[in-house]
């Protein structure tokens, strides 16, 4: 009788029986084959000595063992710490150092990367790797076949229950790291209650778009067929594994997973597998509407395409309903610190306010204060910096007291970003404090900017970055990608964005970028690699 846990919805995720969980190439995997073989790697993992507490890291691409290594050591209690698997060896080592894992388990090509550095991470007693074919000789490093078998086998597991374990709310449940977009990486640690309200508030933020119409939400429908999302981002982050991971198992719905994104491998798959959800982050979404294969492709399924993670443009929401008529575009935003999702926005509210990314869930308060003293509230629309508070808020960063403290306070997390809330409560990111050029005084926001540069039809992808000035302290200038076949000239952006906005912030310089712009896994613009661009040039 204990309180929801990871845990429980591991188990409670049984009774989904035959009904096929995980989508992998052409590996399938039910319910009741993902459960056997989560009781199989947390009977081996107890083996090992993890006990509840314990860092057990994870490092590979989405692959099904990556789901069965993140429930299987949550069902003991650890802490479940996945790690950025585009990270290189070194990177990697901080994150198995810096979390103290007792345990990694990870695929072939990151044990590659990696097995240099084991032995300079003490803590480690144990390390398995799935879909190697190497002999390995390392004594601490073990096949995770011999475990488990391969994914399409896990059905002749032995059916057992978990190891016992106790499990409560306050414990510790994860530790992510953060983008690393403006610094390095922290760990946040979450507990379980964070995990699961994001679960819960997921759920019950459908309800509240039909109260505020004043009509009372639908029952759920037992009879409803099985709903199937399309994972397009990477399970290390909180948004594929506490937005869409979760929620899957929560939901009994099936997880189609890519072996990397692909956007023909996209739609293939929305038709093979009728996908309901698709989307993840906003550049994904793009991809979607815009890539001319589409046509060739029976994507009538589609209900729902939704992102969040990076800011979107206002023109999106249009192109997604004009694109897929059937399929409600949505929007969400949250940080790691928050466990994935604060706000989410979708249905007529989005079609309404395509700036905004939504109201806080049920569960949470949105705040803006002056990011001068950090306590004063201002009123709506004014811009300042945005705090949430909500269950779903981490407690803080692991082994980071400092950065803690000045981060997390009286239940608040300090976002970093810079928004405003309008008297209805609908959030508006204006842009990360961080990216905010002061030009002689003026602030200019660079989403602002980037939105104007994506209703020129010729541009495909945009972002702006702060180049310094002499007197001025910094200037905006422009990096822009260009669609297939279109044409524009610098002049012709410069003017197009004279036309919206004031003198102050048209671009000094536009330059192409003949690739697309560099991103990192979710989605956000590696705004300092574009800057690389401006200062070459200046030498
Ligand atoms: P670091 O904190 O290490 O510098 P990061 O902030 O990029 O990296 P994440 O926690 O992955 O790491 O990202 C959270 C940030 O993503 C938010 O602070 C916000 O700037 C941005 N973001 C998330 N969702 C949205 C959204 N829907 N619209 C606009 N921006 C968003
Ligand atoms: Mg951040």
């Amino acid at each position: 009788n204990l309180p929801p846990s990871l845990r429980s919805i591991v188990e409670a995720s049984r009774a989904h029986g035959e009904k096929i969980f995980l989508v992998y190439e052409d590996e399938r995997v039910s319910f009741e084959a993902f459960h056997r073989a989560v009781a199989a790697l947390a009977a081996q993992l107890a083996t090992d000595g993890v006990k509840k507490g314990d860092r057990v890291a994870i490092v590979m691409r989405n692959l099904p063992e990556w789901v069965v290594s993140f429930y299987a050591a949550a069902s003991l209690g650890a802490i479940v710490t996945p790690l950025n698997a585009w990270w290189t060896g070194p990177e990697l080592e901080y994150g198995l150092t810096d979390s103290g894992s007792k345990v990694v388990i990870m695929d072939a090509e990151r044990y590659e990367r990696l097995a240099e550095h084991l032995p300079n991470c003490p803590e480690l007693v144990r390390a398995y790797v799935s879909r190697s074919v190497e002999e390995i000789s390392h004594p601490q490093v073990t096949h995770l076949e011999s475990i488990l078998g391969g994914a399409n086998h896990w059905i002749n597991l032995p059916d057992q229950p978990l190891p016992a374990a106790e499990i409560l709310p306050d414990d510790d449940a994860t530790i992510f790291y953060t983008s690393g977009t403006t610094g390095r990486p922290k760990g946040a640690l979450a507990t379980q209650r964070a995990v699961n309200s994001n679960i819960m508030a997921g759920a019950v933020a459908g309800a509240r778009a039909f109260l505020r119409r004043g009509e009372a939400p639908p029952a759920p429908d037992p009879n409803a067929p099985q709903r199937s999302s399309l994972i397009s981002i990477p399970f290390f982050h909180v948004t594929g594994c506490m937005a869409v991971l979760n929620t899957s198992l929560f939901g009994g719905a099936k997880l189609v997973m890519m072996h990397k994104w692909d956007v023909i491998r996209a739609f293939e798959l929305i038709e093979r597998e009728k996908v309901q959800s698709a989307g993840g982050v906003p550049t994904i979404a793009w991809q979607l509407i815009e890539h001319p294969a589409r046509a060739n492709y029976d994507l009538s399924s589609l209900e729902s395409v939704a992102y969040g993670g990076a800011p979107s443009a206002p023109e999106l929401v249009r192109k997604i309903k004009e694109t897929f008529p059937k399929s409600a575009p949505g929007n969400g935003w949250g940080m790691t610190e928050t466990c994935a999702t604060v706000t989410t926005h979708g249905a007529e509210d989005y079609a309404n306010r395509p700036e905004s990314c939504g109201p806080a869930v049920p569960v949470s308060d949105l705040q803006i204060r002056d990011p001068a003293d950090g306590v004063t509230v201002l009123a709506p629309n004014q811009v300042g910096e945005l705090w949430a508070r909500g269950p779903q808020i981490v407690k803080g960063y692991w082994n980071k007291p400092e950065a803690t403290a000045q981060t997390f306070q009286d239940g608040w997390v300090r976002t970093g970003d810079l928004a405003r809330l309008d008297e209805e409560g609908f959030c508006y990111i204006i842009d990360r404090a961080k990216d905010m050029l002061i030009r002689g005084g003026e602030n200019i926001y660079c989403i602002e900017i980037e939105n104007v540069l994506y209703d020129h039809p010729a541009v495909m992808d945009a972002a702006i970055v702060g180049i310094p000035h002499r007197t001025l302290g910094e200037e905006p200038a422009a990096v822009v990608t260009l669609k297939p076949g279109a044409e524009a000239t610098e002049e012709e952006l410069r003017a197009h964005v004279a036309e919206h906005l004031a003198a102050f912030k048209v671009p000094v310089k536009v330059r192409f970028w003949h690739e697309t712009l560099p991103r990192n896994p979710n989605g956000k613009i590696l705004k300092n690699e574009l800057k690389k661009l401006f200062v070459e040039e200046q030498v």
